[in-house]
């Protein structure tokens, strides 16, 4: 077998892409993994802050992120190389009836899923975040299970351990075009040729639609931009990592979220009410202030926190916020793993078990109909007409 043969191409050395890879490489597949940037992880995963959590409403989400941190967890143990792993749970505050609502109402799906979650009362939220607002804390839910890990070392440790098992890497090389007969995928080519294999995972994130289109599909996957940032270095008094659910009051913010991670660094993200469409990375003045703001109002003490960097990056969006793990039935061999929206990071390790074992088995680990919900061949906008009924 030359160079030029694989058994599978990876388009895509991000948050998914590295897992799938090392997923399959471990099955004992020949597999090349291609990237248009020059080290892994350099796509949205480096955007990321780090959040893992099985916290969802979704049952897929659930089950593929209790996937993911029980890798998270125990990569350390099992591979002696340290991710920065901070075992801290999520913890919602809530001040208002409708947050508090919405969350007790979510708890038996998420408990039918096995997520370990309660609701607790204020002075529960007071131990786990000291020198939190009081005034009006009506209680959260606590997940003691979700953590948060470093995306910088999740990328270096996940190329290190598949290259060390024989995955290949070529990096500033991107993918340029798929090749194709009698309607199966034949392999992909680049500026520098020609690799050949019968099957292709689209794992581009934010350039997952891009990808589609060299095999005539059309993905939907449009990124949104969202800015975060992080403080110098601090004693560590909190663990979890914590989101508001409350629109801010600037009017311009739905949630905001932010965690301590292993340095004593505070991390930190919003979600702008008016998703900021298009692949524009620059960072905006109005970010830092309104998240101050924010974050000083619910823990006061925060307010000598020292700001060492903000950046921006892309949530890879679908139309329904859900992902989007398959086989395009159009292109038999060719697979997506796409359309992460903000939750690729978490997600990556339960996404990547289960696609190799789709890919080769077509079955995946968790139940059936949980990852058939996450199909490219279902309505994307079933949800939305539900609403707007
Ligand atoms: C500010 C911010 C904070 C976030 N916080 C979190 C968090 O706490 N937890 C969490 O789970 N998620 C978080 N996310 C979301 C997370 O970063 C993404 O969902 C995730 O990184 C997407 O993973 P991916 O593998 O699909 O894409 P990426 O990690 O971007 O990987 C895609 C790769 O494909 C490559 N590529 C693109 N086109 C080509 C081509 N033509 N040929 C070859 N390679 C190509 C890119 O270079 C890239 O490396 C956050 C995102 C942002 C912006």
């Amino acid at each position: 077998m030359s160079n030029k043969h694989f058994d599978a191409i990876v388009i895509g050395a991000g948050s998914v892409g590295l897992p799938i890879a090392y997923y399959l490489t471990l099955e004992g597949l020949t597999v090349l993994v291609l990237d248009s940037e020059s080290s892994p992880g350099q796509g949205q995963n480096k955007a990321a802050i780090g959040g893992v959590r099985a916290t969802h409403s979704d049952g897929a989400k659930i089950t593929l992120c209790l996937q993911s941190l029980d890798f998270y967890s125990t990569f350390e143990e099992k591979t002696g190389i340290d991710l920065g792993w901070v075992p801290g749970g999520y913890c919602f505050p809530v001040y208002r009836e409708e947050e508090e609502k919405v969350l007790k109402g979510i708890l038996p799906t998420q408990k039918s899923y096995g997520l370990n979650i309660d609701w607790v009362g204020p002075d529960r939220i007071r131990e786990l975040i000291p020198g939190i607002n009081e005034n009006g804390l009506r209680g959260g839910t606590f997940s003691p299970g979700d953590g948060q890990v470093s995306p910088l070392k999740y990328a270096a440790a996940l190329w290190k351990v598949s290259k060390d098992k024989g995955c290949e890497y070529h990096f500033q090389e991107p993918v340029t075009g798929l090749m194709m007969k009698a309607g199966k995928i034949k392999g992909v080519k680049t500026a520098k040729g020609a690799y050949y294999a019968e099957i292709a995972v689209n794992a581009a994130g934010g350039a997952a639609r891009e990808i589609g289109l060299m095999a005539g599909i059309d993905i939907l996957v449009i990124p949104d931009s969202h800015e975060a940032g992080i403080s110098a270095p601090m004693e560590r008094f909190f663990d979890p990592l914590i989101v508001d659910l409350r629109p801010g009051p600037e009017g311009k913010t739905k949630n905001f979220y932010f965690g301590q991670n292993d340095r004593g660094q505070v991390i930190f993200c919003y979600t702008p009410l008016a998703p900021i469409l298009g692949t524009n990375r620059e960072c905006t003045s109005e970010f830092m202030p309104i998240l101050a703001r924010r974050m000083i109002d619910l823990i006061p003490r925060l307010k000598n926190m020292l700001i060492r960097r903000v950046w921006r990056g892309l949530y890879p969006m679908t139309p329904d916020g859900i992902i989007i793990l398959d086989q395009v039935k159009e292109v038999k061999g060719f697979y997506l793993a796409v359309g992460m929206c903000g939750q690729g990071f978490m997600l990556g390790p339960g996404v990547g078990r289960n696609m190799a074992s789709f890919i080769l088995s077509g079955k995946p680990i968790i139940p059936r109909d949980v990852f058939d919900s996450v199909s490219f061949y279902r309505d994307f906008y079933a949800g939305r007409k539900e609403a707007l009924k």
